[in-house]
């Protein structure tokens, strides 16, 4: 069954009948299955963070809808959160303060929120750097303290836009290996945006490569290989 519906969305930035408008995206049509991994491939510039933002709810598009499970996606909500290539993470809280926080809108009390924070650390390999502030640790464990906040509400999506491209070679091949972990064990549907072939088609079920100006899919690639 489809969960995302992606039905020939269009995003103009500017006034579109100004000669500095930019057509980003044009007539992007995608269905995305449940639990599927979703490499979603392109030079910089394409559209890609433009069609993840839409499918997040951060903007709208101008043109086309998205649907989720049937309904159309009009804003931001907790069943589908977001990673960023620059972790986002708020610089006040400890690692284990920020976690928590993405577990605010589901109403537990302070100790629950301990123990599924504690839990998250867990999955993420931090186990030991939870009272560590970020600027405290390196970039890969900030990126699994991201990864770790955007899993805490138990989300269906996972949205994540260039999560590995601030970090270094090594790095980024262990996050990789991580996320494919993480991400088959909970059972999400993950849509992860990339310019970088090779880490496209090792973690994904399925490339969609997108060509620039304006932004389409070009084809779409199942990857046959199993995930690690
Ligand atoms: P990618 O993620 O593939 O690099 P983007 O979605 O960021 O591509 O950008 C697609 C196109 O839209 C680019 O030409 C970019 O300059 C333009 N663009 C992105 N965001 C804005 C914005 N807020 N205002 C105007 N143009 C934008
Ligand atoms: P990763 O995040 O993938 O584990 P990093 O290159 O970020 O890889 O870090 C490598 C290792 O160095 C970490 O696993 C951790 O054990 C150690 N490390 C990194 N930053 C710190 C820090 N601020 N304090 C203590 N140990 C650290």
């Amino acid at each position: 069954p489809v969960q995302i519906s992606i039905q020939n969305v269009g995003k103009i930035y500017g006034d579109p009948n100004a000669e500095s408008a930019v057509v980003a995206l044009d007539g992007v049509t995608l269905g995305v299955r449940r639990g599927e991994f979703i490499s979603l491939l392109g030079p910089s510039g394409c559209g890609k963070s433009t069609l993840l933002g839409i499918v997040a709810g951060f903007q709208p598009a101008s043109s086309g809808q998205v649907l989720q499970d049937g309904r159309p996606i009009t804003r931001p909500g907790p069943t589908r959160t977001v990673v960023f290539q620059d972790y986002a993470l708020f610089g006040w809280m400890t690692i284990q303060a920020n976690i928590e926080f993405g577990l605010k809108a589901k109403g537990l009390s302070k100790r629950e929120r301990g123990e599924v924070a504690r839990s998250l650390i867990d999955t993420v390999r931090l186990t030991g750097f939870e009272d560590k502030y970020p600027h405290e640790v390196s970039g890969g464990m900030k990126q699994r303290a991201a990864i770790a906040r955007a899993l805490a509400p138990d989300p269906d999506i996972l949205l994540m836009d260039e999560p590995f491209g601030a970090l270094d070679a090594q790095t980024r091949v262990l996050l990789q290996e991580e996320i494919a972990r993480i991400s088959s064990e909970a059972g999400k549907t993950v849509l992860f945006v990339t310019h970088g072939i090779e880490e496209a088609v090792f973690l994904a079920d399925r490339v969609v490569v997108m060509s620039p100006r304006p932004g389409r899919v070009r084809e779409e690639v199942a990857v046959p290989l199993p995930r690690p």
